[in-house]
């Protein structure tokens, strides 16, 4: 039996999961990581930390079912994106707390960015729209607050790296990363597929403190003798948690897409080997690399998914658990007209509106916990919609399927829902590892215990199907609502609104 071992390092937790060759996973340890909020807005994590959750995770998930780490073929490693790590490559000792994706604290750096009209030159090397999600401007703002940078800059002993590059290092001492990770740090060119000389200029880093960057399906060095009793064991795949998801949901067709329902809804489509820059507020970036072959991707995000449920339970208290509003949804007939726009934070794409806050539309005498229920679960379904619209327009590519996953997709109401608003089939594995399971795919690759891309595709994974009913009329009928409700929100605009202007 051939074992894959899947470090997926997420912003909540660390999970090693021991996968065989057929996608089962074997085993699986989980460790939760710390965050800390030095200043509103501003996130970090303890590398240390980080590093420490994967070495326990992996003797874990080992010991929990016995498994000899020679019979370990390779590692795949998938990660939460765009965190920042610095560290000294001499003590491997990280010289400042890793600063999470989340983290605003470089948001005056990127307005000063947007005002002196850097915007369409980085989106077009990059893919990205300007923004402190991003792993550059986290850099630069390091660079000025690491004690005695320069020291280590001189002495060549300063790396930078997002977290999969970081946990490279300390498994084999190699500084590396994949394209995917890569291509969210706004310092990768996605069309010459390299660090960009002037987005390194721009952002001031000095290339030797960034890692070499690899395709995602190649040998990340040998795990030092001491991690696994003396075996070196590949590193064989990395890929970023969104492009891992959409790597395990085996999306590998032009026009595939995969949708995560969590809190927020995170979506991708394969857009093959072309790069399409969004009109619509989507971001271009680079699905993953095998050989010479580049695959890329659209991505676009709903803000408030999942979370719109957990306000029905925290907020107004209309529900005890989140499966709830499964039962609420179907004992009504229809959602009689109540349409609730959650734009607790703004609107994202294709609106970009943040200013817009939430609203709920249509209630009469009648309406109770099951329409707000019902309201809540069909809006994800419609921001969803939004979203997939917008892929649909920029990149004029017939869409193939959706490949689901996330905590929400339990929910039935939503999923049928959101397959008759869309009129597309939603697939559901079963098994709920696409994330963990894509990095083993694209680590298995490597190592050849899967020949090519089909292979993977013949392993047969259980999952369930969900078929549009709606006719085209009643789909009409709905979106119109959410249209107008979507309308109506946006004309609602008080003049000062404390700190939504960033
Ligand atoms: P994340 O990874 O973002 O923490 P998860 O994938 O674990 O999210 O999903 C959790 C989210 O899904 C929560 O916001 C929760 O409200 C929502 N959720 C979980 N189960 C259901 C359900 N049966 N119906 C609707 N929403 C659900």
């Amino acid at each position: 039996m051939k074992y894959i071992l899947v470090i997926d390092q997420g912003t909540t937790s660390t999970r090693t999961i021991i996968f065989n060759e057929y996608a089962e996973v074997i085993s699986m340890a989980q460790k939760e990581i710390s965050q800390s909020y030095p200043k509103p807005g501003w996130v970090y994590q303890d590398a240390n930390e980080i590093w420490l959750s994967v070495l326990t995770t992996i003797t874990e998930a080992l010991y929990k079912k016995n498994i000899d780490p020679k019979n370990i073929d390779v590692i795949g490693i998938t990660n939460q994106r765009e965190t920042v790590v610095a560290w000294d490559k001499k003590t491997e000792k990280p010289l400042h707390e890793a600063i999470v994706w989340q983290s605003r604290q470089t948001q005056a750096f990127c307005n000063e960015l947007k005002d002196s009209g850097h915007e369409s030159m980085i989106k077009e090397k990059t893919g990205l729209i300007i923004d402190p999600y991003f792993s550059a401007t986290k850099m630069a703002w390091l660079l000025s607050h690491i004690d005695n940078v320069e020291t280590y800059i001189r002495e060549k002993r300063l790396a930078f790296g997002t977290i999969d590059s970081f946990i490279i290092y300390k498994l084999t001492g190699q500084h590396m990363t994949d394209v995917s990770n890569a291509s969210r740090t706004m310092l990768f060119n996605i069309h010459e597929l390299k660090w960009d000389s002037t987005l390194l200029e721009l952002f001031q880093i000095p290339i030797e403190t960034l890692p070499e960057v690899k395709p995602s399906s190649s040998i990340f060095g040998y795990t030092k003798k001491h991690h696994f009793f003396g075996h070196e064991i590949p590193i064989g795949g990395v890929l970023g948690d969104q492009q891992a998801a959409l790597f395990g949901h085996r999306a590998f067709i032009k026009g595939d897409i995969k949708n995560t329902y969590g809190t927020g809804c995170f979506m991708l489509m394969n857009t093959g080997q072309q790069v399409i820059h969004s009109n619509s507020g989507l971001l271009t970036t680079v699905a993953w690399q095998i050989g010479n072959q580049i695959t890329y991707a659209l991505e676009g995000s709903v803000f408030i998914a999942g979370s719109a449920i957990q306000w029905l339970r925290d907020g107004l208290h209309t529900i005890k658990e989140a499966k709830e509003t499964d039962q609420h949804a179907t004992s009504l007939e229809s959602n009689e007209d109540v349409y609730f726009v959650p734009a607790f934070v703004g609107l994202g794409t294709p609106y970009w509106d943040s200013e817009a806050r939430g609203a709920i539309f249509g209630l009469t005498r009648g309406t109770n916990e099951k329409h707000l229920s019902r309201a809540a679960l069909e809006s994800i379904a419609y921001q969803s919609y939004d979203v997939i619209e917008a892929m649909k327009k920029d990149s004029e590519i017939h869409i193939q399927s959706i490949h689901v996953d996330g905590g929400a997709t339990n929910n039935t109401f939503l999923m049928q829902f959101q397959a008759d608003i869309l009129g597309l089939n939603l697939v559901k594995p079963d098994q709920q590892e696409s994330t963990a399971r894509g990095a083993a795919f694209i680590a298995g690759l490597t190592m050849g215990i899967y020949k090519d891309l089909q292979e993977i595709q013949d392993i047969d994974l259980p999952k369930t199907s969900f078929q549009p009913i709606m006719t085209h009329a009643q789909r009409m009928v709905h979106i119109k609502g959410w249209e107008e409700a979507v309308h109506a929100t946006r004309q609602y605009k008080r003049p000062s609104k404390n700190g939504l202007k960033e």
